[in-house]
């Protein structure tokens, strides 16, 4: 696990074991705000030691931003903190972290004390904002990579934990092509220094605009290339032909693991436009 500090009272931790996942946590006045877990027992047990250590009040809080078990594994090793997610987030949880976390566990022995903890301080309607000991964090819905994806707002230190709603590639097979532009865009409204991606390195100022245009721009390529495809009766071979490159991307993130995340997108669209959605 990597630690680095993004700003005076944010730190993130950086999986060395699953694709560079990331987890966050706000230190404040009044005590600790984590924001995800990382997916090993081993990895978040030292993140909360490195908090507790830290003198500061220990962890008050843990939000989850998705349902996704890379980023929700280690909940139950926050014992006695309360957890607070989307409402969807906590009902994503039960019908489908459930389910696969069991599957996990056949391929990954390192799973089986894993216990699934969903949120019990849920939001539904808007925004939520939660203020513990000067800083005060805005939880916002943004679809497209789930249905119940959440970024976190860190007004004082205008750092964003966006989770997956901002990755080296969009990668919406569990959610939605279009949503996911529509929540980029809602992104590049905060007022930014830094953003914390779900996976992969933390975005500077400078790079932020980039990224996020990038990202919008590779969703609607993706978009025009498969429709192509289809239009021209060009079959999965065709489709196989798109690379990541001719979609504006690069293939070096995360190990070239977005190779893999690029086809998924690829076929799941393909799936959706043949079959008329
Ligand atoms: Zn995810």
């Amino acid at each position: 696990m990597r630690r680095e500090r993004v700003s005076d009272d944010i730190y993130v931790f950086t999986s060395d074991l699953y694709a560079q996942v990331t987890a966050s946590a706000v230190v404040t006045r009044e005590g600790i705000i984590a924001i995800d877990t990382l997916p090993f027992p081993e990895e978040t047990r030292s993140m909360i030691e490195f908090l507790e250590g830290l003198g500061r009040g220990g962890v008050r809080y843990l939000i989850n931003t998705h349902w996704h078990g890379d980023h929700t594994y280690g909940n139950y090793l926050f014992e006695g903190v309360q957890l607070v997610g989307h409402q969807r987030c906590a009902d994503a949880l039960l019908e489908l972290g459930a389910p696969t976390l069991e599957d996990s566990k056949e391929t990954s022995p390192e799973l089986e004390e894993v216990e699934l903890r969903v949120p019990d301080i849920t939001f539904e309607q808007g925004d939520m904002l939660l203020h513990l000991g000067g800083k005060s964090l805005q939880m916002v819905l943004t679809p497209g990579h789930t249905t119940d994806s959440t970024v976190v707002y860190v007004r004082e230190d205008k750092v964003l934990l966006a989770a997956d709603t901002v990755m080296p590639l969009p990668y919406f097979v569990w959610g939605s092509r279009e949503e996911f532009i529509t929540s980029l865009e809602r992104v590049l409204e905060f007022n930014m220094d830094s953003i914390v991606q779900g996976h992969g390195e933390v975005l500077l100022r400078g790079e932020i605009q980039s990224a996020i245009q990038g990202s919008i721009r590779y969703l609607n390529l993706l978009y025009k290339k498969v429709k192509r495809v289809i239009e021209e009766g060009g079959g999965l071979e065709a489709l196989r032909r798109i690379d990541i490159e001719s979609c504006g991307k690069s293939r070096i993130p995360l190990n070239g693991l977005v190779q893999d995340l690029h086809e998924a997108n690829l076929y799941t669209l393909y799936q959706q436009m043949a079959n008329g959605n």
